[in-house]
């Protein structure tokens, strides 16, 4: 599991690949400044009042890290987390998880740079995005719904004066869904009332009826699925694809559970799946045909283990099984050298943000697994909040067709984009992904500050 270290060199790790990568494009040094530290770390403590008149305080952090494009209606945006990394009694003086989500959320807002300037359909034409991420450090199974609520809307106070839809607004990610980006509009349209700001575009991931966007929902799935389809008829990566194709699934929520719930249109047989309290585990697949059955299972009792069909292997031991594809929706860092030597998966198709370690990555090349970078394979979800921002923004609405058509041409473009610089300067496609994206930065920010005078 991930602890402090681990946290901050994940985000070291991520600057000295940024900083050999910008060296390779010789990018200016005025960029290369900015790309190695966030615009702003905001840290803030929420505190809930229970019934019983106790009160409990949790660290929100909030990370802007960089927007390449000139001022105005061109915010940072990326998700907002509810996580408690370290299971703390709130005893001690300082909260362990502070420290390990400051790292890390410096890490996903950078990715989130990147991811964003990584998609687009036209070489000129990306996800006119800022990178952000931040957390809240609770575990929403701890908390009731109504003070999963209160704690909403205290975090939107905390943040209130950094936040708007021109400056940096939120996505659903790890532990928050559509009920708590609606309680954040709600209370960030209280809050701010009277000032004639399209408070819809301060979150996205609504629910359709609060000005949430056709398909945004399941958008992060879908979108792995454009990518996944483009790697595999592609005639560089191909022969990387068997059929019939098994896959085992980590994390069963917004991300996985929507992977799981198409694998079946899309010939996947789905062997093995895992959520935070244990896995199942089915060697001749199936799973994909009992969708309704293992969503039931998890609303009644809480995990994907107490469901009877299968094995119930540790989460190392699933992560060694015999599949063609693994799919990490969960957590980051869980592909660390130790897994990657046991994985008998061929692909891995990055769900979640930074799944896999630095060091893991040599040994993934040692053994020719193909490995689809996080800010492409997860871009779906940040391509879609931007329609639903520009809806929020607009006051329209697209259909589902559009979206649909949209998301799949900025994340084929991505894709393409992302095998050119890896084939052009010989490297993995995780750093492919990021010259791509950093090469249209720089080009961004030299035109910002106008560096070429
Ligand atoms: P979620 O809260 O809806 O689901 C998380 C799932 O992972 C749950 O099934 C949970 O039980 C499981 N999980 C958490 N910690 C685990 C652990 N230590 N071991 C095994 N399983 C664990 O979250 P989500 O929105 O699906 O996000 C999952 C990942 O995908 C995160 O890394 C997130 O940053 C990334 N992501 C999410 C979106 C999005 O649109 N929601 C977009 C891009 C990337």
């Amino acid at each position: 599991m991930i602890d402090a270290q681990i946290a901050k060199e994940m985000y070291f790790k991520l600057c000295h690949r940024v900083d050999a990568i910008c060296e390779q494009l010789s990018v200016d040094e005025r960029v290369r400044a900015r790309l190695q530290r966030p615009y702003q770390i905001l840290t803030r403590f929420v505190t809930l009042k229970r019934s019983d008149g106790s009160e409990q305080n949790f660290p929100l952090i909030r990370v802007q890290h960089l927007n390449p494009y000139t001022t105005g209606a061109k915010p940072y945006g990326g998700g907002l987390r509810y996580y408690q990394y370290v299971d703390w009694d709130g005893k001690g003086i300082v909260d362990p998880n502070i420290e390990i989500m400051t790292w890390l959320m410096q890490l996903d807002a950078a990715k989130m740079t990147y991811k964003h300037a990584a998609v687009g359909p036209k070489d000129h034409l990306r996800v006119r995005f800022g990178g952000a991420k931040g957390c809240l450090g609770v575990d929403p199974r701890k908390v009731t719904k109504r003070e999963l609520m209160q704690l909403t809307q205290q975090v939107v106070q905390r943040l209130n004066s950094e936040i708007g839809p021109y400056d940096d607004r939120v996505a659903p990610d790890m532990g928050t869904n559509e009920v708590i980006m609606d309680e954040f509009m709600t209370h960030y349209g209280t809050l701010n009332k009277g000032k004639h700001i399209p408070c819809e575009a301060i979150a996205t991931g609504k629910s359709l009826d609060n000005g949430g966007c056709e398909g945004r929902l399941w958008a992060t799935a879908a979108g792995m699925y454009d990518v996944f389809n483009c790697f595999r008829t592609s005639d560089e990566f191909r022969h990387h694809f068997t059929k019939p194709l098994t896959a085992i699934i980590i994390g069963c929520g917004n991300v996985g559970g929507w992977f799981l719930r198409f694998a079946k249109e899309q010939g996947i047989s789905v062997v093995g799946v895992a959520d935070i309290d244990g896995t199942i585990w089915r060697p001749n697949g199936g799973l994909e045909n009992e969708v309704d059955a293992i969503f039931q299972c998890i609303k009644d009792k809480g995990s994907i283990k107490h469901y009877a069909a299968g094995e119930h292997l540790s989460l190392p031991e699933l992560l060694a099984q015999q599949c063609h594809l693994l799919v990490p929706a969960a957590q980051e860092g869980m592909i660390t050298a130790e897994v990657a030597k046991n994985l008998k998966a061929r692909v891995i198709l990055e769900g979640a943000n930074n799944p896999t370690l630095e060091d893991a990555f040599p040994v993934l090349k040692a053994n020719k697994v193909l490995d689809i970078p996080d800010i492409i394979a997860n871009a779906g979800g940040a391509t879609v909040s931007y329609f639903e921002w520009q809806q929020g923004i607009r006051g329209s609405t697209f259909t589902l067709e559009e979206i649909n058509k949209f998301r799949k041409e900025y994340l084929e473009g991505g894709v393409i984009r992302t095998i050119r610089y890896a084939k052009k300067y010989g490297t993995d496609l995780h750093t492919g992904a990021l010259m791509n994206s950093i090469d249209f930065i720089a080009n961004r920010l030299k035109h910002k500050h106008h560096w070429d005078d």
